[in-house]
């Protein structure tokens, strides 16, 4: 292929060498993948402006033997107030990790592309924690982890409106009150309520969604747990973004 133009998000970068950066790219025509760009980090490199974190660009690159090599770049969207605002970055950032670990290597998905690019959109509006569930939800849709929420994983009753419900991220779904036990999440039929609207609702339509704190906590730990497991890690960044949303 040679020299190649595609639409990139930029969602790691490394030092290399002296001046150059390794980037993990989501890119439209290859999905992620990991490049190189030479002499970036020198201050008169035309290329600084086009490989930032968190940013949108159009790139060329050019097929290398092992590594393809970034040759321009322009930045379409900075995304200049998520750098502006410590909650959006921090969220910007898990949301970088999210799609890192959970997006294979080289594998071309359109919708994969919109939903991430979607998400900085949001996050640039405004940090909420609705939104970053919602950021969560999508994904793990995207990606076919569609837990059960309307009938106990155990005995297969349709739970009942106000019953208490646990949920178990290892047996993938939610249990009922005579089946909680064990290393399950307390969750409410509000929380269950808000993982299923998730993921029908359009993002562009998340502030018709109304959530209690109570419930937004709930489904925040039932999302933890069931994303540690599908991903059979912790994820570094998720910690870190509440800790400073929980600091005043
Ligand atoms: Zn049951």
């Amino acid at each position: 292929m040679g020299l190649y133009r595609t639409k990139a998000i930029v969602l790691r970068s490394r030092k290399f060498a002296e001046t150059d950066s390794l980037l993990t790219l989501l890119t439209r025509k290859k999905g992620k993948i990991t490049v190189i760009a030479k002499g970036v980090r020198k201050s008169n490199s035309s290329l600084r402006g086009g490989v930032q974190l968190f940013t949108y660009n159009d790139m060329l690159l050019y097929e290398g033997r092992n590594l393809d090599i970034v040759t321009q770049s322009q930045c379409l969207e900075a995304f200049t107030s998520i750098q502006e605002n410590m909650e959006a970055m921090a969220a910007a950032s898990y949301w970088c990790e999210l799609l890192d670990k959970f997006v294979p290597d080289g594998e071309r998905d359109l919708s994969l592309f919109a939903l991430a690019l979607a998400g900085f959109h949001l996050l640039a509006l405004d940090y909420d924690e609705l939104t970053m569930r919602a950021l969560e939800v999508k994904l793990l849709l995207q990606r076919g982890y569609m837990p059960e929420l309307e009938r106990c994983v155990s005995c297969g009753r349709i739970l009942q409106h106000g019953e208490p419900i646990g949920f178990s991220a290892v047996k993938g779904g939610v249990l009922c009150g005579s089946c909680r036990q064990g290393d399950v999440v307390p969750m409410t039929s509000e929380s269950v309520r808000a993982w299923q609207q998730l993921q029908r609702i359009e993002l562009t339509k998340l502030g018709r969604l109304k959530v209690s704190g109570g419930g937004l906590s709930a489904l925040d730990k039932a999302l933890e747990k069931y994303l540690a497991v599908q991903l059979e890690c912790p994820l570094k960044a998720r910690p870190i973004l509440r800790e400073i949303v929980q600091t005043p």
